[in-house]
């Protein structure tokens, strides 16, 4: 099998950043216990239950926003993910007298300032992301003025009459293509608007590699389900290079059906994925030989360990 390591890959400084601060709280004893994410650090299961290993309890309740989750912290230390968080919960935080740490990665942060300065100046804001995640829910709760978009119905049903001046921001992983779309609904509607393209530098590379590769017959996106960036490699694998593009958590969630009859498949992962996942799965398809079933088995050999 012909196995292509797409580069780059991995982890993006937003990630090391929030992964080095959970660390620094588990080793240093001053902190206080328990030691509270709210919400999972970066999205990686097992970045996640490696951390719980230490003791690090990731509240992450589906349908419970930030806000929700923190009323059931009242002692310990809190660290607020790398997606970010709004004013309102830092104060509710502060309020509440926990100690707190910030781990959010410093281009959503240049986002959240980004709608602040249009605010004040007199803008409406529309921002486009993914309903449910937790960086638009941060983003939206600077103002309830703010318009959420995620796509082109969403983009139809917006008010006709919202003046002339208007500002249109994004989610730092979304795709050229999802962005696209809805702008080129915005644009007919409101003319005069001014657009500030978000998508942060790590994930328009990792983007950039997967368009710039040659044609594979498969390619494999290591990374979560949760993971926004990792599920837009395989997107745009598919939609500019119409190549079969499958996002696994890792070697474990390989199908053996993908690589009948196929000679040829790329390797990338999110900015969340452990590099060592990543290449258990790369290790695995080099030595694959769809003829000799000893080739077959791929099971990862990894410990919660081996991830931090
Ligand atoms: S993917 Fe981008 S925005 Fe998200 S943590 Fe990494 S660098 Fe920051």
């Amino acid at each position: 099998m012909k196995v292509i390591d797409l580069t780059p890959r991995g982890y993006c400084h937003g990630v090391l950043n929030a992964m080095a601060i959970v660390k620094k709280v588990i080793r240093t004893e001053s902190y206080p216990r328990p030691i509270y994410v709210l919400g999972q650090i970066v999205h990686n299961q097992k970045i996640t239950k490696a951390f719980k290993e230490h003791g690090v309890i990731s509240l992450d309740q589906k349908g419970k926003t930030r806000l929700e989750m923190l009323e059931q912290v009242d002692h310990g230390t809190v660290i607020f993910t790398a997606h970010g968080i709004s004013d309102k919960v830092i104060e509710r935080a502060k309020e509440k007298g926990l100690t707190y740490l910030n781990a959010t990665c410093r281009d959503v942060l240049k986002v959240h300032k980004a709608v602040k300065v249009k605010l004040d100046e007199g803008y409406q804001v529309i921002y486009i992301g993914h309903r449910n995640h937790p960086e638009p829910e941060a983003i939206l709760d600077i103002d309830p003025s703010i318009l959420f978009v995620e796509n082109e119905k969403d983009a139809m049903l917006l008010p006709n009459d919202l003046g002339d001046k208007i500002f249109v921001t994004n989610q730092t992983t979304l795709s050229l293509y999802d962005i696209k779309s809805v702008l080129s609904i915005i644009e007919t509607k409101y003319p005069s608007y001014i657009f500030d393209n978000e998508i942060c530098n790590a994930t328009t590379i990792r983007q950039q590699a997967v368009m710039d590769q040659e044609k594979v017959d498969l390619m494999l996106v290591v990374g979560d389900q949760k993971s926004s960036n990792s599920n837009k490699l395989a997107e745009v694998s598919r939609k500019s290079k119409d190549i079969p593009s499958y996002l696994i958590g890792g070697v474990e969630d390989i199908n053996l059906e993908w690589l009948q009859g196929i000679d040829s498949v790329s390797v990338t992962s999110g900015a969340s994925t452990p590099t060592i996942v990543a290449e258990e799965v790369i290790s695995f398809l080099k030595q694959y030989k769809k003829d000799d079933p000893n080739t077959w088995h791929h099971q990862s050999s990894l410990s919660l360990t081996d991830i931090l």
